[in-house]
């Protein structure tokens, strides 16, 4: 299958690009290279540098390369500066990925597999997190994404779009390849292994949650299970398949967690981190970051009951390893 793949040489875009090679599909990369990195894509993998928002371009470029089925990855993906400027969110995450659906209809691709994420849920009733949990985003971040998801259900019953939409949990790790490296660096797993190169100091943001060190727990979900799902979602989507649309016809659009089910603390990845690199991590307690929910945990069965996804890689030091080993080989990041 001919795939476009939106963000394909961000973090889990390019983790996914190479997911899609493995499984024998044909991906093409459409990236604006804001954040990503050109040389994450393979030298021999289409490459378009530009933004999924502009529908002339994007009409034509999946003409053009005769794509059958769409991997939506890019967004932008910061809390903190959804806050600060929901314009960007507004104008990106949802007037530009309206012009893409536009741009499909146009050119006839009717599968989309969506990068949607936990912040839809926003502060949960219960946890595991199902799917059918209210959404209730607490920010522009997760209210951008939930209402393209709403997009996606709009366009499926009046236009026949089949799609999946991604909730992610935390992604965490790296493949041989492909790694996560931010400028600013928000996430975690990499503020603490900065942290242990000496690069940045890590602050642990709060420790008196209720939860039973006093962190809060999250799902990390290692970013090559996560690739794995968007290759079953993908398949999903084809015509005729009925996880995206009843026999008769139509569309119903499919939404699944991806997570491993299971919460590690924030005391317990500084752990497993300090194990992996074989020393203490240099750390400390600060106040609580606004809008941190205690506790975020998927429950993860309806991607393996529908999309037939086994994450393998759920071990919190594996996914740190990696992470560790993936820096140790990139010490500068990525060239370009
Ligand atoms: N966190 C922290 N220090 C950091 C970055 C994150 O204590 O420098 C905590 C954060 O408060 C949250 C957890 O780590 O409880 C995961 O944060 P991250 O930004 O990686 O993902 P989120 O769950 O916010 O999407």
């Amino acid at each position: 299958m001919r795939v476009l793949v939106t963000g394909g040489a961000g973090y889990i875009g390019s983790i996914s690009v190479e997911a899609l090679l493995a499984a024998g599909h044909e991906p093409v990369v459409l990236d604006d290279l804001s954040t990503g990195h050109r040389t994450s894509v393979p030298p021999d993998v289409p490459f378009h540098r530009g933004t999924y928002g502009d529908q002339i371009a994007m009409a034509h470029l999946l003409e053009a390369q005769r794509i059958e089925a769409i991997l939506h990855c890019a967004a932008r993906s910061l809390v903190g500066e959804s806050v600060r400027e929901p314009s960007r969110y507004y104008r990106e995450n949802v007037v530009g990925g309206v012009a893409l659906l536009e741009a499909a209809r146009e050119a006839g691709v009717g599968r989309i597999v969506f990068s949607s994420t936990a912040a839809v849920y926003g502060i949960p009733d219960e946890t595991p997190i199902p799917e059918e949990a209210p959404l209730r985003p607490i920010n522009p971040y997760g209210e951008t994404k939930r209402t393209f998801e709403s997009a996606l259900a709009w366009y499926g019953s009046a236009y026949g779009l089949r799609s999946v939409s991604l909730r992610y949990f935390n992604a965490a790790g790296a493949s041989d390849r492909n790694g996560e490296i931010h400028d600013p660096e928000t996430h975690l797993i990499p503020a603490i292994l900065a942290a242990a190169e000496g690069r940045a100091p890590l602050t642990v943001f709060g420790d008196d949650f209720d939860t039973p060190d006093g962190t809060p727990i999250r799902d990390y979900i290692h970013v090559e299970d996560l690739a794995g799902a968007h290759v079953l979602a993908l398949e999903a989507t084809a015509p005729g398949d009925v996880r995206t649309g009843p026999p008769a016809g139509g569309s119903v659009p499919l939404v699944c967690n991806l997570g491993n089910g299971r919460g590690a603390s924030v005391k317990e990845v500084l752990h497993a981190a300090e194990t992996v690199v074989g020393r203490p991590i240099p750390h400390v307690v600060g106040p609580r970051r606004e809008g941190d929910p205690p506790i975020l945990v998927a429950a993860a069965d309806r991607a393996s009951a529908v999309l037939g996804w086994r994450p393998e890689l759920g071990d919190l030091e594996t996914m740190i390893g990696s992470a560790w080993a993936w820096r140790r080989r990139n010490p500068d990041g990525y060239a370009a």
